[in-house]
């Protein structure tokens, strides 16, 4: 399998929330797309890990994934540890991705920074030939962060996902234990509010390149521009 994009997050809907969008287009474009989870959220408040595995696979359809899997490291307990490191980099020599879209290397849950960090040292250790682990050295050529809705940086790059966005929508909802169900005490959000939440946050992000819909990521590089004159984006 040679991957074209392939995505890392702590938590089976991190990916569909986050990135859905970008996921999405490539696929449409034509490229190999796939996601791997590093936990199975056995310690989220709602659904067991098997309702979550169902819904992850019906959300990866909706995305049209060609690839998905579930690392099952302990939800809650995602840490950087050199064994941690070996097993990503063993799945990302077998993967081969060109791409990686990993989470921002900030935030509260210790889960999506510490997943951030193992899939950027990963992507690097398995490029290292000597590694101990087998399978070809591989070296991912671009990793690219998604932004935290809160705390907003300014993002390198937004990707216009107008045409995908409802599709994004529809992979989210796919996790029906997560958003769908309504609890007692209705300490989650109805579902109609989260769709409003994320509807008011990628439409910004959309409006920010003149677009209706947006998913905004980051770069620890700089950006090549080849030709001024056809810079996207009217300055305002
Ligand atoms: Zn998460």
């Amino acid at each position: 399998m040679e991957l074209d994009v392939l995505a890392f997050a702590a938590h089976r809907d991190d990916t569909e929330i986050t990135c859905g969008g970008i996921l999405i287009k490539m696929k449409d474009i034509g490229y190999k797309v796939g996601a791997v989870d590093l936990t199975q959220g056995e310690k989220g408040s709602r659904g067991s890990a098997r309702e979550r595995a169902a819904e992850s696979e019906a959300a990866s359809k909706v995305m049209g994934l060609v690839h998905r899997e579930n690392l099952n490291l302990p939800d809650a307990r995602v840490e950087v540890s050199y064994e941690n490191k070996l097993m990503i980099a063993g799945v990302i020599r077998r993967l081969k991705p060109k791409v990686i879209i990993a989470p921002y290397w900030e935030g509260r849950h210790p889960d999506h920074y510490n997943a951030s960090r193992l899939a950027t040292e990963s992507s690097f250790l398995a490029g290292l030939k000597k590694l101990e682990i087998g399978g070809e050295p591989h070296r991912p050529f671009k990793i690219i962060y998604t932004m935290p809705f809160q705390g907003f940086n300014r993002p390198s790059f937004i990707v216009d996902i107008t045409d995908q966005f409802e599709r994004k929508m529809e992979a989210i909802k796919c996790y029906k234990s997560q958003f769908l169900v309504q609890d007692e005490g209705g300490i989650f959000p109805p579902w109609d509010d989260l769709y409003d939440r994320f509807h008011s946050y990628f439409h910004y992000c959309g409006t920010l390149i003149f677009k209706k819909y947006g998913e905004a990521f980051i770069v620890k590089e700089a950006m090549e521009i080849e030709d001024v004159v056809k810079m996207p984006v009217r300055s305002v």
